[in-house]
């Protein structure tokens, strides 16, 4: 028996995939080659926007057309799991619609307290199967205690579940014994990983993460880097980044912060129910150039989030030039069902979102273009992740630019390079 899997969404979502697969190994399945030879054709969803439903729908569709008459095709993922019955109703094409943990994994799901059906489960601490890249995610945590705005992720993902350092070093270890010299930790509020733990269960959000180094994320940082070359973090939300943890993520040698900020403006920020402004964030992305003055920064930002004005659009645009960032990422608005921003007032006409975007996009990509200038003649080390294609620490894989490097350089392998081109985004090298 042959499966296949198709993942949409975020990095997230790609680490459910990979434990998926582990299991249907460890059942007797086999990969299928493609969708069309497989048995089990499963449809990993995203939720996030609509943009992404969708995308999930028109896979789900195309995939019931190209796969064998005969075999099952399962929709699971966020999408499965906040659109069940409708999904079942309106998708007749599909055999199973599964949640995650549901019974197509063969476990069972939890409540957790009376008071939401959340899985508690999920497939955090299933083995994954060995990777063909020399990288890979670890999800340390799933669900969220924030409760921002704009986020659906908590009503149908539940509050924070941190896992063990203890299972989390073990994954990892069998990580780097299959050859993966990075390692790139996701959650969906990485640096509060351990503080449901520490509460000794499910709790309010820690506003603004404790001074004093005591904060749980800097030890699994530290101990995870004395296994691996490599380890990256993403999804920090801004009030975690204290300096235990930047001093932490600047001693593994990736110089890299992935910032959840979202906006720039206050007022708007307030809005959303997310801390902080662009002052706070210049200050904090300051202190840490000047520790580090080669570090890189990726962040993402909401466009058109209900009751923006212009004075916010000038505050994010403000805040894009001083910032200087290596990598942003823009989205419009989109409304969720559940969140507070579905109801509120003053939306922003989606037309008028769209404007504001390209306007700060074209900022962007200039300075992203003109950092991406500035490397050239500089010697880096760079991980090889295919034949021809290798990433610095300013790169994460999947989400920023390449690198193109001699295809006869040996994947897996960690080579210092020249920086000698440079084409927007991604970069050309030779040995150095
Ligand atoms: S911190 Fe992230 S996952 Fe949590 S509610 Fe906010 S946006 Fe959603």
């Amino acid at each position: 028996m042959r499966y296949w899997i198709e993942t949409l969404g975020c990095p997230k979502n790609q680490v459910d995939s990979d434990k998926l697969g582990g299991l249907l190994v460890s059942q007797g399945y086999d990969a299928a080659e493609n969708a069309d030879e497989a048995d089990l054709v499963v449809v990993n969803t995203c939720a996030f926007i609509e943009a992404a439903r969708e995308e999930s729908i028109e896979t789900v569709l195309a995939l019931a057309e190209q796969k064998d008459r005969g075999a099952r095709l399962v929709v699971t993922g966020c999408m499965a799991e906040r659109y069940g019955d409708e999904l079942r109703d309106a998708l007749p094409e599909v055999d199973l619609v599964a949640g995650f943990g549901d019974s197509l994994l063969g476990t069972q799901r939890v409540q957790i307290g009376a008071k939401k059906k959340v899985p508690s489960f999920d497939l955090l601490n299933l083995p994954r199967p060995t990777t063909s890249v020399p990288w890979a995610y670890i999800k340390i945590a799933e669900g969220c205690d924030r409760r921002c705005g704009f986020c659906a992720i908590p009503t149908f993902r539940g509050d924070q579940r941190s896992r063990t350092n203890a299972e989390i070093l073990e994954e990892a270890r069998a990580l780097v014994r299959g050859g993966v010299k990075e390692i790139v930790l996701i959650a969906q509020d990485l640096a509060s990983w351990g503080h449901d733990r520490r509460r000794g269960g499910r709790g309010e959000a820690v506003e603004v993460l404790d001074e004093g180094g005591t904060q749980p994320l800097i030890a699994l940082t530290k101990a995870l880097s004395s296994e691996v070359e490599r380890v990256r973090l993403l999804y920090l939300y801004p009030s975690g980044l204290t300096t235990g943890l930047i001093e932490a993520i600047l001693d593994t040698g990736v110089h890299y912060f992935d910032l959840s900020l979202q906006h720039a403006s206050r007022p708007l920020l307030k809005k959303m129910r997310r801390w902080g402004d662009g002052d706070r964030f210049l200050e904090r992305i300051g202190a840490i150039r000047d520790m580090a003055p080669d570090a890189a920064f990726r962040s993402s930002f909401i466009l058109g989030y209900p009751g923006e004005t212009e004075d916010d659009q000038r505050a994010l645009l403000a805040f894009i030039e001083a910032a200087q960032l290596d990598w942003a990422g823009f989205f419009t608005f989109s409304k969720e069902e559940g969140t507070p921003a579905n109801d509120a007032n003053q939306q922003v006409p989606h037309e008028l979102a769209l404007e504001r975007l390209r306007e700060v996009s074209e900022t962007q990509d200039a300075i992203t273009a003109r950092k991406r200038d500035l490397l050239i003649g500089t010697t880096q080390r760079l991980l090889v992740d295919a034949p021809g294609v290798a990433r610095s620490q300013r790169e994460c894989p999947e989400i920023d630019g390449i690198i193109r490097v001699p295809r006869d350089l040996a994947v897996g392998s960690l080579i210092d390079c020249v920086i000698t081109k440079s084409h927007g985004t991604d970069l050309e090298a030779r040995l150095a």
